[in-house]
Parts: C-alpha cells; sequence; structure tokens
C-alpha cells in the first residue's frame, strides 16, 4: 500500500507556522506522501471569515511553494455546496482509492467533532490524527472519550496498515499561534512577523487585509 496522505482542512485566514510546523512533523514522523492542505469555502463552524476564498488559496501557496510534498487542494473552494468534510473524503477517496486518508485536526477541533455534518461516518473514509496543541488538553466529553477509546490506534502503524477507522493522537512541537491572534495584532497594527511566513505578511499588507476588524 502507498504511504498515507495527510489532510489538513481548516480556514486558514492566514495560514501561520502552528499549521505549516505541525504538518512537517506529522510528515516526517508518519512518514506521509504527502499533505493536502483544503481551505473551506464556507466554514460550517465560524461565523466570520475575513479573507476571501482566492485570497486564503494565494496565502498557502506562498507558505507552501518551498515544499513540494505540501499539496493545496482546492477542491471545497470550487464546490458550491457548504465546507462539509464528510463529502470532500468521499471525493478524495474517488481520487486516492487504495491510499489511507489520515484527517488531520487540532485537539480543540476533535472535541467539537459531534457538531459535524455525519460526523459518525468520518472514520468509514479516513483515519483520525489528533494533534496536540499547546494549551489545549485533550478535555472530551464522556461521548467523546467514549469514541476515542473505541478507535484509538497505539501504533502508528496500523495508519498505513488500513485505509481508515482508527484514530491516533500525535504530539507536536508547541507552537502557541492561531490566526485570531494573528489578525488580531494587524488589527491593532501590532506586528505579527515571525509567526507566519514573510511572503503570507507582505501579501497580506499588500492586499490590505486584517484591517480593523473588531
Ligand atoms: P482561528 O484562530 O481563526 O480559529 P486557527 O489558527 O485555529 O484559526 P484554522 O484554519 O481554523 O486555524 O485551523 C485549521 C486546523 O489547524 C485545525 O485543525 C486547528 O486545530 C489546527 N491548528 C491551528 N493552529 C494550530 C497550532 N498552532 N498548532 C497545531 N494545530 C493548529
Amino acid at each position: 500500500m502507498t504511504k498515507p496522505i495527510g489532510i489538513f482542512g481548516g480556514t486558514f485566514d492566514p495560514i501561520h507556522y502552528g499549521h505549516l510546523r505541525s504538518a512537517l512533523e506529522l510528515k516526517q514522523i508518519l512518514t506521509l506522501e504527502q499533505i493536502r492542505f483544503i481551505p473551506c469555502q464556507q466554514p460550517v463552524h465560524k461565523s466570520n471569515v475575513y479573507a476571501n476564498a482566492k485570497q486564503r488559496l494565494e496565502m498557502l501557496k506562498l507558505a507552501t511553494q518551498s515544499e513540494p510534498d505540501f499539496v493545496i487542494d482546492p477542491r471545497e473552494v470550487y464546490r458550491d455546496t457548504p465546507s462539509y468534510m464528510i463529502e470532500t473524503l468521499s471525493s478524495l477517496k474517488q481520487d486516492f482509492t487504495d491510499i489511507p486518508l489520515l484527517l488531520i485536526m487540532g485537539s480543540d477541533a476533535f472535541a467539537e467533532l459531534p457538531q459535524w455534518h455525519q460526523w459518525d461516518k468520518l472514520l468509514n473514509f479516513c483515519h483520525i490524527v489528533i494533534v496536540m496543541r499547546p494549551g489545549h488538553r485533550l478535555n472530551l466529553t464522556p461521548q467523546m472519550q467514549q469514541y476515542l477509546n473505541t478507535h484509538n490506534l497505539a501504533d502508528a502503524n496500523y495508519l498505513e496498515k488500513q485505509l481508515s477507522g482508527g484514530i491516533y493522537v500525535q504530539s507536536i512541537t508547541a507552537l502557541d499561534i492561531s490566526a485570531t491572534m494573528i489578525r488580531a495584532q494587524l488589527s491593532a497594527n501590532i506586528s505579527p512577523k515571525f509567526l507566519l511566513p514573510e511572503a503570507v505578511l507582505s501579501y497580506i499588507n499588500q492586499q490590505n487585509l486584517y484591517k480593523e476588524i473588531f
């Protein structure tokens, strides 16, 4: 079987080193074929998106241009329907039939999984890899703790031996960066330099993004 493909969905408003460092570490630790960054068009779980889809795609391209195994996948942006991950995974499965897909999510996102459309069917298409995010413990409801216990993979080798169905928790270097923090700094005229790639920051300034948004 081919090495697994990492699926990194998000708003990426903007992409930052928290995302990029996690993706690189996961690719190396779990020996992934590639990581596909999939920006959502209309996020289902967030009320506000500040940069439009074209701008968020451009920032992703600028941030990943030196990493050939980081692939920008615009399928949610080009879809007219809401960005339900279950539909994204179903379409990915048609493109990558015999390759394990690893849906990457922060521990905060995993805790809120039951809010996702058809969340209990996600594991039919992929494994879930929970990235332990700084400042967040795996603080789960009894329902989610049970879900994790049922599907938890003790050994990362299963991620490539099975096509789907497991949950794996991976610790990574703690980078306490969020897009919210970066937007707040820009809005307050404070530089977020070194929290995100220089090329992305230049693009943000050129496009006049995230000004006076709070
Ligand atoms: P916002 O602050 O706008 O909510 P964000 O920084 O959390 O944005 P998203 O695009 O919403 O970024 O996140 C996409 C995915 O990346 C989610 O699974 C999220 O948990 C994860 N993620 C975000 N920031 C980090 C970080 N610093 N370290 C590890 N994972 C992260």
